[in-house]
Parts: C-alpha cells; sequence; structure tokens
C-alpha cells in the first residue's frame, strides 16, 4: 500500500510552496489508492510559533487535502506529533550508538566556529567527517569511562551520525534520477541533542520507517538531505522509502525562488489563510476570495503537466491524471494573474444557486438585505464579468442603493443644459408604461430618441448616470426592469433635483 506524508514545521503559516506538496502527495496517495498522512514536525523547539499547526489543518480542510491519518485526524500510528514521540528518538539514538553508527560529541559551538573561520580564511569548508573527527572533542577519541564521566557531569552533547568513509552514495529520485555522492563531501549531521530533543534528520527518518512512509515526496531545498538519509536508512538496516524532490516555485519574475515577501510586495497572496501577526496581516487566499477548488487546481499545475492542453481539472481528475513522471526537474514560476483567471473560470461553471450563499455573506458584511430571488438574478446577470464573487457585489452595488454620488468625469459627458428637461419629459412617459420589463422599456427608449430626433446616448447617459452613479453597468433597460419603476422614477429624479 502506497503511504505518504506531509510533514510541516509548525514555524508560522503554510505559504503556497507548502501547500504544493500537501497536494502533489494527496494526489499521489489517491492515484495509488493509498493514504495521505499528516505528521507534524515540531522537534525545533526555537522555531515553534503558537497556533501554526492550527494553521496547517484549516488550510487542508479549506483546500480539501484531507488526510487520511495524523494531528487532528486520527489513525493506527499515533502519535502523529513528534514533540510527543521523544522516547522513540531517544531510543533510536542510543541503537546508532550501540551500533557504532552514531557517536557522542562534546564539542562548544565556540570551538566550532573557530575550526570554521580557519578553514574559510585559507579558502577551505570545515566538515566534520572522516577527515578531522579523529582530533576532535567526542567519543571516538576517548575512552568509554570518559565519556561516562562527562555525560554524568552534565557536560552537553551531541549525537552525531558517523558518516561512512570513501563510498559512493548511490541516490534514485523518482524525478531527478539516478544521482551520486562521495560521502567524504558529507558532514557527521547532528541527531540528537543533550536536552532529549532529535534533530529533524533522526526524527524524520525513524518516522517515516515506523509510520510505514512508501514514497518522500517533498521540496527541492531537501535533495542534499537524501544521502545523509539514505544512510541512515542502511545503518538502521531498513528499506528506504523512493524520493521524489518537486521543483522550486519562482518568482512571477520567474527570477529566484518564491518568497513570503513576494507576496506583500505584489499584493497577491502567497498563503492559503490570512494570517495576523504583531507586524502585521498577510494576505490569505481564502479571505480575497479564491475558491479553493481554483487554488488547488494552480496549485496543480505548478510544476506538474498532464500532457495534454486541459487546464481546468476536478480533484477527481486530478487525482486519476497525476503521476510523478509528469513533475518536471526545472522550478515553476509562479503567475498571479493566471491564478485570478483560474478564480474566473471556476465562478463560471457555479451556478447562481452555489453563488448565493458567499454571496449573501458579502452582502450581509455591507449591511444589505434583499431576497433571494432577486439576489440570484443580480448574480446571473453579472457573474460573466466576475473574478471574484465580490466583483458581484462591487460592479452591482447601485442594485441596492441609489447612488449617493455622481462620478465627475461622467457627469461632465453626460450632464448638458438641456439634460433636466429631456429626463423629466422622459420620465413623464415611463410612469405610463405598464409592462416594465427590458424589451418594453427598450422600444419605449427607441421611439422617444426617434420622436426628440436625438442620439441615443444623449438620453441613454444621463439616465445610466442617474441609476449607476457612473456610465458603468449592463444594459439600461435591464437595469430599469431590476430597478422597477417607482426605483427608476426616484433615481431620475433625484439627479435632476
Ligand atoms: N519538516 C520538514 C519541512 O518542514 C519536512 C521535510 C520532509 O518532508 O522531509 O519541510
Amino acid at each position: 500500500e502506497v503511504r505518504v506524508r506531509f510533514a510541516p514545521s509548525p514555524t508560522g503559516p503554510l505559504h503556497i510552496g507548502g501547500v504544493r506538496t500537501a497536494l502533489f502527495n494527496y494526489l499521489f496517495a489517491k492515484h495509488h489508492g493509498g493514504k495521505f498522512l499528516l505528521r507534524i514536525e515540531d522537534t525545533d523547539q526555537n522555531r515553534y510559533v503558537p497556533g501554526a499547526e492550527d494553521y496547517i489543518i484549516e488550510s487542508l480542510k479549506w483546500l480539501n487535502i484531507l488526510p487520511d491519518e495524523g494531528v487532528g485526524f486520527g489513525g493506527t500510528h499515533a502519535s502523529y506529533r513528534q514533540s510527543e514521540r521523544k522516547e522513540i528518538y531517544a531510543k533510536y539514538a542510543q541503537e546508532l550508538i550501540d551500533s557504532g553508527s552514531g557517536y557522542y560529541a562534546f564539542d562548544t559551538a565556540e570551538e566550532l566556529d573557530k575550526l570554521r573561520s580557519e578553514a574559510e580564511s585559507k579558502g577551505e569548508t570545515f566538515i566534520y567527517n572522516s577527515q578531522n573527527r579523529n582530533q576532535l572533542n567526542n567519543s571516538l577519541n576517548l575512552s568509554k569511562e570518559e565519556v561516562q564521566e562527562k555525560i554524568n557531569a552534565g557536560v552537553p552533547y551531541v549525537i552525531r551520525f558517523k558518516i561512512p568513509e570513501n563510498q559512493t552514495v548511490l541516490l534514485d529520485d523518482l524525478i531527478r534520477g539516478k544521482i551520486s555522492i562521495d560521502s567524504n563531501t558529507l558532514d557527521d549531521k547532528v541527531l540528537y541533542k543533550s536536552d532529549g530533543m532529535p534533530t529533524y534528520h533522526l526524527a524524520n527518518i525513524v518516522d517515516d520507517h515506523l509510520m510505514e512512509i512508501t514514497h518522500v515526496i517533498r521540496g527541492e531545498e531537501w535533495l542534499p538531505s537524501m544521502a545523509l538519509h539514505e544512510l541512515l536508512y542502511q545503518a538502521f538496516g531498513w528499506t528506504a522509502p523512493r524520493f521524489a524532490h518537486l521543483p522550486l516555485i519562482l518568482k512571477p519574475e520567474g527570477k529566484g525562488k518564491l518568497s513570503k515577501r513576494d507576496g506583500d510586495k505584489h499584493g497577491f497572496p502567497v498563503f492559503p489563510l490570512e494570517w495576523m501577526t504583531a507586524e502585521g496581516i498577510s494576505k490569505g487566499y481564502r479571505e480575497e476570495g479564491y475558491l479553493s477548488d481554483a487554488v488547488v487546481n494552480m496549485l496543480a499545475l505548478l510544476g506538474w503537466n498532464p500532457g495534454t492542453e486541459q487546464e481546468i481539472f476536478t480533484m477527481e481528475e486530478l487525482i486519476s491524471n497525476f503521476s510523478l513522471e509528469k513533475v518536471s526537474k526545472s522550478g515553476a514560476r509562479f503567475n498571479p494573474e493566471k491564478t485570478i483567471w483560474f478564480n474566473h473560470q471556476y465562478i463560471q461553471q457555479k451556478s447562481a444557486e452555489e453563488i448565493l450563499p458567499e454571496y449573501s455573506k458579502i452582502l450581509a458584511k455591507a449591511g444589505i438585505q434583499a431576497d433571494d430571488t432577486f439576489n440570484l438574478n443580480i448574480i446571473e446577470l453579472l457573474k460573466e464579468r466576475a473574478n471574484f464573487i465580490q466583483d458581484i457585489y462591487t460592479q452591482g452595488a447601485f442594485f441596492y442603493q441609489s447612488p449617493e454620488n455622481y462620478d465627475e468625469k461622467a457627469v461632465g459627458k453626460a450632464w448638458k443644459e438641456d439634460t433636466a428637461g429631456l429626463l423629466e419629459e422622459f420620465s413623464t412617459e415611463l410612469s405610463s408604461i405598464q409592462d416594465f420589463n427590458h424589451t418594453t422599456l427598450h422600444d419605449q427608449i427607441q421611439s422617444f430618441v426617434q420622436k426628440k430626433e436625438i442620439g441615443f446616448g444623449k438620453l441613454m447617459m444621463p439616465v445610466r448616470l442617474a441609476l449607476v452613479g457612473s456610465l458603468q453597468g449592463p444594459d439600461v433597460p435591464v437595469i430599469m426592469e431590476f430597478l422597477g419603476k417607482e426605483e427608476v422614477l426616484n433615481r431620475i429624479k433625484s439627479i435632476i433635483a
């Protein structure tokens, strides 16, 4: 059975890169009839941000990327929160010590910094491995008793992984293919600290093994860790899962990795949900009025392509079409305009009834009450031009409230000396119409301008201005029918006054 996991660290809000990783894991799992897990990797206390875990869960729920197991979702391999699995990591750290694959190191941060800068001044990089571990302050150079004495005395230590010397590590990434790495270039990474906390590397490997993960699908930034992880699996005598490293998401300009700050700079969200800190609010797709299906569709195409021209995919279609073979190695450029385009497409697919609940919320926020049938008609009328549901309200607010002021430029264009008189005369004609619908109104307008021997715009512009407050909006006869006779006459009266 395929089992994959999304393993975020709760160090802040999940950005869209993280969401894309979750989505690809989800699609892969569902395509293979497998399981998708959510594991919270919260072993780094210094970077822990309260609220981030809830944020991750809420985001996945909003986007319908639902874990089968994990924090907040139950499952047979609990706990899925690493801070609750400390004893497990302690046990496996000890196992590495016992087998000789791990060793205690007592070097202080200052000592290591000194070694690093010394190497740097010679144009070299200091690597803690077979090259020099024999001269450093670790259990490989101390007697068993000395080591025990130090530990008993409370001298801070770390457990390092003993990277094998002169080994070619062969890797096979499902997206990047075969890679070989010279083990002498790898660091004896810290796996465990005397405060009882594992580092990411140990906890991640142990959990992937115990949670029976078959495929590790994650961002490209973890590719440099793959060799270490492979060696760790070997040291434990475990079969490693398959790995797939997803391409970077690039800035809209295409240069460099999309950063959290790019969003504020360009005014588009890089987070699924709004995130508030003391420094301010970062926009979220949900609060900005994006439909979750549109966001999912957009993210699916960041680095994956179906091999056809198709762009609009339901979740079901994504699941059946998804494969790692069609994930590219090269970075995927993020395109905020395209995201808006997707939202537009998804709004068009929805019926007025489906849009109504969200639309009603927007109206309620604006303090407007109107009956559902009227609202449904408005949605039907304006949906075609809307990129967001709130656009329907912004473009149609005049249906609910008569204009409070008139667009100055439009007044200059539409209002002439004889306009008031013309509108008065037109009003009189309107008041006698029995069947106040757009076809009748259209004919009425037609005959009125003919009779007066004036251009169409000479009448229509000021009427539109009276009804809308600007020169925008749908057909005037349609607007009139929506507003009804009384309201139309009132609005014309107001502009003349
Ligand atoms: N906790 C890591 C992260 O935040 C997980 C990386 C992995 O998937 O191995 O991205």
